[in-house]
């Protein structure tokens, strides 16, 4: 890596649930980072630009201005939970079948439609979209539009297959996907290969005209920036969330699917098996602001290791529902397991060991339908604790490779442009391994048993009650 710069996006939260963010503030943080690179490493050295995004996030905009007509409605927006719920009352079986996907609020299908419908009713923007004049699309292909003054109006297939209008098996957009979705075809970006050609960047933004040459989707560009292109191995990215992904066996499809876990389109061509835990670093966070265990996250970290076990304290991580393989959004949290004589540290590893638990109930389900997975890659923020890597490795009996970049995202669509440039894209790596040096068996199977009756004991309905 010879160069880099980053610039954070405000989201904001306009009601409970609700997450949005600025169309023009991703574009202008996007931009000045491009900028500070481009100047950082002298822009005749630049061969090609690749973008790496965050998925399912919705935008609109009028084709001939670029103007946007209303926010961009993030991942994590949960307006759309009750029409997702319909469409799974619906049609749940099939859109399992077409996408790949479970139907949630997650998905951008229903995000593109609300934003239709609550557009400036002077705009006619559901007329204006099936006239062609407005155009759809995730922040791969608002950045794809921005880049190129609009000559541009495409997707990557990573990105499509996270909208639920995309066919996995057909490798196309889906009519019928669209028209439960309440979503104008018309509105859509082409899909393209994540390494192809995409268009030029304007000279004006970067001082120079430059291919664009990959765009994935990040859980998926991680993927491949980990080096995994077939079965056998998997990552997982711990941020916020913590989401695995492995490649599934070339003849998957929806019925061969583990149940709990998403298919979706890999890079390179191939299918992925996905699932994701909501409450990773964030349930570190929460011990650190709520409980003010720690004032940061890697004292969080440095207090699990002070104590060698968590004394039988079992952390249920539910604080935003259960994602795969449980999908139950009413599913609560709770701190199991308590006497007189606990103390921070027990309460702070068994933090840590709950989100390893939660992996490795992916990756057994995961291992289901994919076969033996030897070992797991990792990234991400949490990945600095080498608390947390080598209760994973115990928890999972497997080693945990940690690569000496932590930028695995960037670096996987960077691979792929190169690539696609005809570069050697083949690139050595340091990496930390951490091997299983004790046995987590029965805490686990204790942990699985209170996760279970959690489950039962949670209430029905909003979370925010
Ligand atoms: P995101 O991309 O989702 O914002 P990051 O990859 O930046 O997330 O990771 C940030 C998360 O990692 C935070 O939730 C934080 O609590 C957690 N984290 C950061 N450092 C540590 C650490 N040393 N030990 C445990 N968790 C950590």
């Amino acid at each position: 890596m010879v160069a880099s710069a980053q610039r954070s996006v405000e989201s904001s939260f306009p009601r409970p649930g609700w997450v949005e963010q600025s169309p023009s503030e991703i574009w202008d943080t996007q931009l000045e980072a491009a900028r500070q690179v481009a100047a950082q490493v002298g822009v005749e050295r630049i061969r090609a630009v690749a973008i790496a995004n965050q998925r399912e996030t919705a935008l609109i905009w009028k084709r001939a201005t670029l103007e946007p007509i209303g926010p961009a409605i993030v991942w994590q927006c949960r307006r759309t939970a009750s029409v997702a719920a319909q469409l799974d009352d619906l049609h749940g079986e099939q859109i399992r079948f077409r996408s790949g996907l479970q139907p949630d609020a997650y998905f951008s299908g229903p995000k593109f439609s609300w934003l239709l419908n609550h557009a400036d009713p002077a705009l006619r923007a559901r007329d204006r979209a099936e006239a062609g004049e407005l155009a759809c699309g995730t922040v791969d292909t608002w950045l794809l539009a921005k880049l190129t003054g609009g000559a541009v109006h495409a997707t990557d297939v990573t990105n499509a297959s996270r909208t639920m209008l995309w066919n996995l098996s057909d490798r196309d957009w889906d009519k019928q996907l669209c028209s439960w979705q309440g979503v104008p075809m018309s509105m859509l970006p082409e899909a393209r290969p994540s390494g192809s050609e995409y268009g030029l960047t304007e000279a004006s933004l970067l001082g120079k005209a430059l291919p664009i040459l990959a765009v994935a989707g990040d859980q998926q560009a991680a993927l491949y920036g980990h080096g995994i292109t077939s079965p056998g191995a998997a990552k997982c990215t711990y941020g916020t969330g913590a989401f695995l992904l492995s490649h599934a066996e070339p003849e998957a499809d929806a019925e061969s699917t583990p149940d709990g876990l998403l298919l979706t389109a890999a890079v390179d061509g191939g299918l992925a098996l996905e699932g994701g835990v909501f409450t990773a670093g964030s349930v570190v966070q929460w011990l650190r602001d709520e409980l003010e265990l720690a004032p940061s996250a890697s004292e969080i970290s440095a207090l699990a290791a002070s104590t060698d076990t968590s004394g039988g304290v079992m952390l249920i991580p539910a604080l935003a529902g259960l994602g795969s393989p449980h999908w139950d959004p009413d599913a609560r949290g709770a701190i199991l397991g308590l006497t007189r004589g606990t103390t921070k540290a027990q309460i702070a590893r068994a933090a840590l060991e709950a989100v390893a638990f939660r992996v490795r109930e992916i990756l057994e389900a995961m291992e289901a339908g994919a076969g033996p997975i030897a070992e797991l890659r990792v990234d991400g923020g949490m990945t600095s604790s080498d608390e947390m890597l080598q209760i994973q490795a115990n928890a999972l009996q497997r080693p945990i490779v940690r690569p000496a970049t932590q930028e695995t995202t960037a670096f996987g669509v960077a691979r792929l442009a190169m690539e696609v440039s005809g570069l050697d894209a083949v690139i050595e790596m340091d990496e930390d391994r951490f091997e299983p040096n004790a046995d987590l068996e029965s805490a686990f199977q204790r942990w699985s048993a209170a996760r279970r009756a959690i489950q039962t004991l949670s209430p029905d309905g909003d979370l925010t009650e």
